[in-house]
């Protein structure tokens, strides 16, 4: 695994345990090269799914793109991050479990706001207020680049 600090591809597991209630093995991983510290996940992967986009483009769905996107509308959020991991799993499996391989990247922008909702207010806000403009924007990559930590809900 690629050390995401200095690029070197020679890191080290210093420890593996269960997560999400033995749903996924989390790593916690080491490089020699520059001393970062970083946290993989391994995961059952059910089926590849593939993103519609407005545009009718395809494109493989990026798990962590997705993960990203929410852990930026959920920052500095008293949320335990075990219980975003939770969340973002849940997702998923609801993804691989609705019987298609292709889903609309609308879809994905519901279920994430639906999800939100009941978890934190404001993080559901943040993620709804870059949504809408994602609905225009026509392309997931801006619309994660649009998701900011300074994105307050109040519009100032
Ligand atoms: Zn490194």
């Amino acid at each position: 695994m690629r050390c995401p600090f200095c690029g070197n591809v020679d890191t080290q597991v210093k420890d593996s345990r269960p997560a999400e209630d033995h749903v996924a093995i989390r790593r916690r991983r080491f490089c020699p090269a520059c001393g970062g510290r970083f946290t993989t996940y391994e995961r059952v992967q059910l089926r590849d799914l593939v993103v519609i986009k407005s545009n009718g483009r395809r494109e493989d769905f990026d798990r962590d793109k997705l993960e990203r996107s929410i852990r930026i509308s959920m920052q500095k959020r008293p949320v335990d991050p075990e219980r975003i991991d939770q969340m973002i799993s849940g997702l998923v499996r609801r993804l691989e479990s609705m019987g298609e391989t292709d889903i609309q990247s609308k879809m994905i922008g519901e279920i994430v706001m639906e999800a939100l909702a009941r978890i934190d207010t404001v993080a559901y806000v943040r993620f709804a207020s870059v949504y809408k403009n994602f609905q225009a924007a026509d392309d997931f990559e801006d619309f994660v680049s649009e998701l900011r930590p300074d994105v307050k809900p109040e519009g100032g």
